[in-house]
């Protein structure tokens, strides 16, 4: 197991579609303990397998919500199904979204409150999970890194101009930029 480089936001492979999954064999079952180690210490409660620079439809999420209940697994070759996205404007407090691949940043953005993710595990068994509030985030923002869409894209006008300032000005945008977990301070 090891802790992976987050490929940085201009890299190709995150603004790409990722490729399903057709193998469930080794390689697979170290991405994905691979990437619950690299969000473990990054630390996130999402990873989709492109911010590594595998172009693979697989995300992994680890959350837990305010019950205690611990959310936790892999999605591999997930489909996703959404209730309409509530018109108006994001709340900033509420609705602020990160993401890995754009270190650091926060700006909010609307989503469905419901989806239905359906997914294989790693024994290639198909699994369901009813989501809503954050845990319907995380999925809506690691299912579309595999369509090689980042939030940042999703942004509604201020917004989205503040984050294509914030990436200029980090001089992010561009191909070849990581950073490692537990290495880089990003934060501070
Ligand atoms: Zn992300």
């Amino acid at each position: 197991m090891a802790v992976l480089p987050i490929r940085i936001t201009g890299e190709p492979v995150l603004h790409s579609a990722a490729l399903p999954v057709t193998e469930f064999d080794d390689t697979l079952r170290t991405l994905v303990a691979d990437m619950f180690d690299t969000m473990k210490e990054a630390p996130g409660v999402g990873l989709a397998a492109p911010q590594v620079g595998v172009p693979l439809r697989v995300f992994v999420y680890d959350w837990t919500d305010d019950a205690g209940t611990a959310w936790r697994a892999a999605a591999i070759n997930p489909e996703l199904w959404l209730s309409p996205i509530p018109i108006g404007e994001p709340d900033e407090d509420a609705e602020s979204e990160g993401c890995l691949s754009i270190p650091g940043e926060r700006f909010p953005l609307r989503r469905a409150q419901l989806a239905t993710l359906r997914a294989f595990d790693l024994s290639g068994k198909r699994f369901e999970v009813k989501a809503s509030g954050w845990l319907a985030r995380i999925f809506q923002h690691e299912y579309d890194h595999l369509d090689g869409i980042l939030y940042a894209d999703r942004l509604a006008h201020d917004q989205y101009k503040a984050a294509a300032k914030a990436i200029r000005k980090n001089e992010w945008g561009v191909e070849g930029l990581s950073w490692m977990p537990g290495e880089d301070d990003l934060e501070g």
